[in-house]
């Protein structure tokens, strides 16, 4: 979903997930600790995401003419967004893509067949939705309290569901 409203409206799509991930393939001084946290479905400590975000961030701003930012997987914990409202800047509102959990996990068995990934296995799967479900969630709620959720249910298939979210943006 960010993929394709990256795409359409410009923004710059930053993943989490994935500049952790890159960070292990690059073989970075964490790699062995984040690769372990990943696996387990643990949140990695906030001033590496933060850190990583925050030099991407600028990359793009001293980099390109794009000033919209998509940040994807994030935040994990209440923590970790207040720190990225004191450090970066407040964010204009927080999207919840939200799916019951036998669709996420249908989702995840497909992409585990399409592609590799060290969390993309049943133990995985489970310790996620555990972290999720005590720490990520009360990240949204948190969010919900400062009205800057925007709700948007992803119970169909891609093309309807991404029908839905562009919605937002027009
Ligand atoms: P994702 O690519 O969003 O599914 O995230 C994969 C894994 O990367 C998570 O299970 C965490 O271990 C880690 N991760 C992703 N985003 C964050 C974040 N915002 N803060 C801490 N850890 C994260």
């Amino acid at each position: 979903m960010c993929s394709l409203l990256s795409k359409e409206f410009n923004f710059v799509h930053l993943s989490a997930g994935e500049l952790l991930r890159d960070a292990v393939k690059k073989n970075d001084e964490n790699a062995e600790m984040l690769n372990r946290l990943m696996k387990e479905g643990i949140i990695v400590p906030p001033h590496i995401t933060i850190g990583l975000l925050k030099k991407e961030i600028r990359y793009y701003l001293q980099n390109s003419n794009r000033t919209t930012f998509l940040v994807d997987g994030f935040p994990r914990n209440i923590e970790q967004g207040y720190m990225f409202e004191d450090e970066v800047k407040p964010c204009d509102f927080v999207l919840f893509l939200h799916a019951e959990d036998e669709q996420l996990l249908e989702r995840l068995r497909s992409r585990a067949d399409n592609e590799y990934r060290v969390d993309d296995n049943e133990e995985s799967f489970r310790k996620r939705f555990r972290t999720y479900k005590e720490t990520g969630y009360p990240a949204i709620e948190n969010y919900g309290k400062m009205g800057k959720v925007k709700k948007v249910d992803m119970d169909s298939t891609v093309k309807e569901n991404y029908k839905k979210l562009r919605q937002i943006f027009l």
